[in-house]
């Protein structure tokens, strides 16, 4: 038997990234891993860098969110998200780069004093997430 469906809403500072009726998405939050089916209990949770899988009736959809608040509501889950990609709007290169000025922080061989290490950290967990969806 179909999942039963409920809507996701996911919002990024310049568009409406996803709006559809699905049967359960899976993010990560400040808690861990989380997914999340119609009936949720209601609650709000903090975005952490992570692949997000949207099931839909028909298949999935993957994207990479990295920071944000999820609210899970009754019958909708309001995703805001500050930075949302789908694999095909991820540039591999400039990730990589990403994750290499990353490692050199927090392994302290960038040079550079003063590392804001969570920074660093956030960092590199975007740049993973962007090469682990296209991977
Ligand atoms: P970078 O150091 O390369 O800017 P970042 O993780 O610090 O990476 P963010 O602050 O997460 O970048 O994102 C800033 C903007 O740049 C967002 O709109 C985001 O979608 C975009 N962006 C960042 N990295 C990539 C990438 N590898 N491919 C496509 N868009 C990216």
């Amino acid at each position: 038997m179909a999942g039963k469906l409920f809507q996701l809403k996911i919002i990024s500072p310049d568009r409406v990234f996803y709006e559809g009726d699905v049967t359960m998405v899976e993010f990560t939050s400040s808690e861990g891993e989380m997914g999340v089916y119609a009936d949720h209990v209601p609650l709000t949770t903090i975005l952490m860098p992570g692949i997000m899988t949207i099931h839909e009736q028909d298949g999935i959809k993957k994207a990479a969110l990295h920071a944000g608040f999820v609210e899970i509501l009754q019958d909708k889950v309001n995703i805001l998200a500050e930075v949302a990609e789908w694999p095909e709007e991820i540039d591999i290169n400039r990730a990589n780069e990403a994750r290499i000025r990353a490692e050199r922080r927090l392994g302290g061989t960038s040079g550079e004093s003063n590392i804001d290490i969570l920074r660093a950290e956030l960092a590199l967990k975007r740049s993973l997430t962007r090469i682990k969806l296209l991977s």
